[in-house]
């Protein structure tokens, strides 16, 4: 008896209403989520990028001290003289680290460094280039002076007890210096998402061993191991699964019983040998959306046992744009990253592009100043989602919204850079 074919969304399908947009897929996805409520305490050095479990409060005030913002002088600012000039004697002087330890008497003043804490009586600094050094011990000054002028005050960066940085903040190079300027070297981060991946098909050989006709070395997993390495979760390889329903399984029970997510690439759409979407159903649960996008249509996600699962399509480009716009959230989601703001970057598109309304789709493009400073963008070539020289050549995506039609040069286009995360 002849098996009746499932009805299954394709990329060359009609747009059909049922579908979600990217921005629904991608709340879908996160919304299931929760954040990973496990941490490791670790050195500051480590901490670059991890993200924070904990809100940093600082101990102190930061500076901790009023100091000089300048080279010049500490006085009292009751000796300024109101009009004319006056002369003021120095007695003594003051560099970071090394303060002044004497009283400043009436008409008396301290040379100071950048840095260096305001004596007591002091409460203003005069810079030294308004300065007229009579001698050694003498200096005269004119009018035109205030009081507080060129102190840094205690605790005008942070104050003690604040938030300096919340929970869910990504640490980065900023954050971990003004960890240290807070004497703080070490933190508590989320633990890092293990993420296992695979490649199925029976015609991909993994590089190093020899094609036979019809055989393609298999790239999705080198691509894969690239993004995931950027984005700092723990990796787990697990090479490439023939198109066979038993392996598959195997292969997937055992990657969700060690990991937080699990990726694989091809024999998700409705060829013969596309097993994925049936196993899934069998052990764990499965959605299988249309996406109005392009490249990427399908995407499979679902859930077995505690992992996440991702299905993204064999298509190679395809393949690195649901990365980008279904994974990437997710894995941040898990790391509980705050919310992030979204840059949008428009730029004067230099190639036509043809395309109807409904889908949003991501064009492979190279984005860079002109002459005159202004960002343009042209399309890296062919934009098959089959074609991954367009993706090497390209540093963004063209992104053009579902109800956006044809693009003629000169128009303005939204681009989103890669690796912007
Ligand atoms: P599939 O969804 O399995 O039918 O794959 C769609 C297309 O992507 C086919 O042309 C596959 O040969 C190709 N493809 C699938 N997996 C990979 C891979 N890991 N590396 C390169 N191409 C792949
Ligand atoms: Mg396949």
């Amino acid at each position: 008896m002849p098996q009746s074919i499932e009805k299954q969304p394709s990329c060359n399908d009609p747009i059909e209403p049922a579908a979600l947009t990217v921005k629904q897929a991608v709340e879908e996805i996160t919304g299931r989520i929760t954040a990973l409520d496990q941490y490791h305490q670790i050195n500051l050095r480590q901490s670059h990028r991890r993200i924070l479990f904990e809100d940093i409060c600082s101990p102190f005030n930061v500076p901790g001290h009023d100091n000089s913002a300048i080279d010049g002088y500490a006085l009292a600012s009751r000796d300024l003289p109101a009009e004319g000039n006056k002369t003021f004697q120095i007695v003594g002087s003051a560099f970071a680290g090394k303060p002044f330890q004497g009283i400043i008497g009436a008409d008396q003043c301290v040379r100071i460094m950048t840095g260096a804490i305001v004596p007591d009586q002091a409460d203003a600094i005069v810079i030294q280039e308004d300065v007229n050094r009579l001698d050694d011990q003498t200096i005269e000054l004119g009018s035109g002076h205030r009081q507080h002028q060129n102190i840094r005050f205690s605790g005008e960066d942070i104050r003690q007890g604040k938030v300096v940085l919340p929970r869910g903040h990504r640490i980065k190079a900023a954050d971990l210096g003004v960890l240290a300027s807070l004497g703080i070297n070490e933190v508590k981060v989320v633990r890092k998402p293990r993420v296992s991946f695979f490649s199925t098909g029976d015609e991909l050989k993994s590089i190093g061993q020899p094609l036979q006709k019809g055989e393609i070395y298999d790239s999705n997993r080198y691509s894969l191991f690239g993004l995931l390495s950027d984005c700092d979760v723990d990796l787990i390889d697990m090479g490439v699964v023939r198109d066979d329903p038993d392996s598959l399984r195997q292969t997937l029970l055992s990657a969700a019983s060690n990991s937080d997510v699990v990726l694989t690439s091809g024999g998700v759409s409705v060829g013969e040998a596309d097993y994925i979407k049936g196993i899934l159903r069998q052990i764990g649960q499965m959605e299988f959306w249309k996406i109005l996008m392009k490249p990427g249509r399908p995407l499979t996600f679902g859930q077995i046992d505690k992992a996440l699962f991702f299905g993204l399509p064999g298509n190679p480009v395809a393949v690195m744009v649901t990365f980008y716009q279904f994974v990437l959230p997710a894995i941040n989601a898990l790391k509980g990253l705050a919310p992030q703001p979204l840059i949008q970057m428009q730029a004067i598109c230099n190639s036509p592009i043809r395309k109807n309304p409904g889908r949003k789709e991501f064009q492979r493009a190279i984005a860079r100043n002109n002459d005159q400073g202004e960002l343009q963008v042209e399309l890296t070539g062919r934009q098959g989602s089959g074609i991954l020289t367009s993706m090497s050549a390209a540093n963004c995506f063209i992104v053009l919204d579902e109800q956006s039609g044809s693009i003629e040069v000169g128009d303005r286009v939204n681009i989103e850079l890669f690796e912007s995360y």
